[in-house]
């Protein structure tokens, strides 16, 4: 495990402590002496971004992810975590409800930016199950743990769904999946959302106590620091309770590009946005309009370092 002592998307040290720990399973594969690793969650308000403050160290992240959910993995976890293997075979059935609106959102979504498909580089999911569902006979690729680098410049759009809460470093994270997206390419980022908090719950509670495979949690404030870190603009986004979903692309995209989405921008799907991942689709259209695709930018730039 590897102690941060600063923000891992802003590097600050000014960040609130509360205590935490490891699950035992995470700790047996892993190979981690819970007893010797303190660990703590800790809350960056500047990016509004929980996250524990022990991170996996590459060799560790390789241990907990080679096999993630075969017949070994599953049988493993069932004896740290009792029940598990009754409940597997709902994560991984493509038909189940969860799968199959994960599917629907992702291809509305993607058709809503009224662009051609191209070239799609599902980055860390799994199999390749979303995107192959999502965009039947499209020119797919996926990658994950272990795979050959992709080409690197060339992706159209390059799908990260629910896979940023469980990476160590965001950063370098970030910045390695953005030199695969074409100059014009999109990235399409999904991460959990802050679930059904009662109005005041503390920060800490959006994410338990016990260090599991989601190891941060990021607000829709913290992506769009994260991705002006990493040179990548938001385009669209939507916060929801269950799950928050950003378009972005590169900060370098072409200016002739960029006029003529200006031009067609009433083809884009309006975002949504409010406070700590509540829907504010109660807020008139114009507004909407003004407070999440126009100030957007700049309100993000302002409180980025
Ligand atoms: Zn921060």
């Amino acid at each position: 495990m590897i102690r941060t002592g600063t923000c891992i998307v802003c590097g600050t040290k000014r960040l609130e402590r509360t205590g935490g720990g490891v699950a035992p399973f995470i700790a047996h594969r892993c190979h981690i002496d819970a007893a010797t690793t303190p660990v703590e969650r800790v809350w960056c308000s500047r990016c509004d971004l929980l996250f524990f403050d022990q991170r996996l160290a590459e060799a560790e992240v390789r241990r907990l992810y080679t096999g993630y959910r075969d017949e070994a993995y599953v049988l493993e976890r069932d004896r740290f975590e009792p029940g598990y293997r009754e409940r597997h075979p709902q994560y991984v059935d493509v038909q189940h409800e969860v799968q199959q609106n994960r599917i629907i959102d992702l291809k509305a979504d993607v058709a809503a930016m009224g662009r051609p498909l191209g070239r799609v580089l599902d980055y860390g999911g799994g199999d390749g199950w979303l995107t192959r569902e999502a965009f039947p006979g499209g020119d797919v690729l996926v990658y994950d743990l272990g795979d050959p680098a992709p080409p690197r410049g060339v992706f159209d759009l390059v799908v990260c769904a629910h896979v940023l809460e469980h990476v160590a470093f965001p950063l370098p994270f970030m910045n390695e999946m953005k030199m695969f997206m074409a100059p014009q390419g999109l990235l399409y980022l999904e991460v959990p959302g802050p679930g059904r908090r009662p109005p005041g719950a503390s920060v800490f509670d959006y994410m338990g106590p016990v260090m599991h495979e989601h190891v941060s949690f990021f607000s829709g404030r913290a992506v769009l620091r994260l991705l002006h870190r990493c040179g990548l603009q938001p385009v669209w986004s939507i916060n929801s309770w269950q799950v928050t979903r950003f378009f972005a692309r590169r900060a370098d995209y072409p200016v002739r590009l960029m006029l003529n989405e200006w031009f067609r921008r009433d083809r884009l799907p309006l975002p949504i946005r409010g406070p700590r991942g509540i829907d504010s689709g109660a807020i008139p259209v114009k507004n909407q309009e003004v407070a999440g695709y126009f100030r957007y930018g700049r309100k993000a730039r302002r409180g980025t370092p």
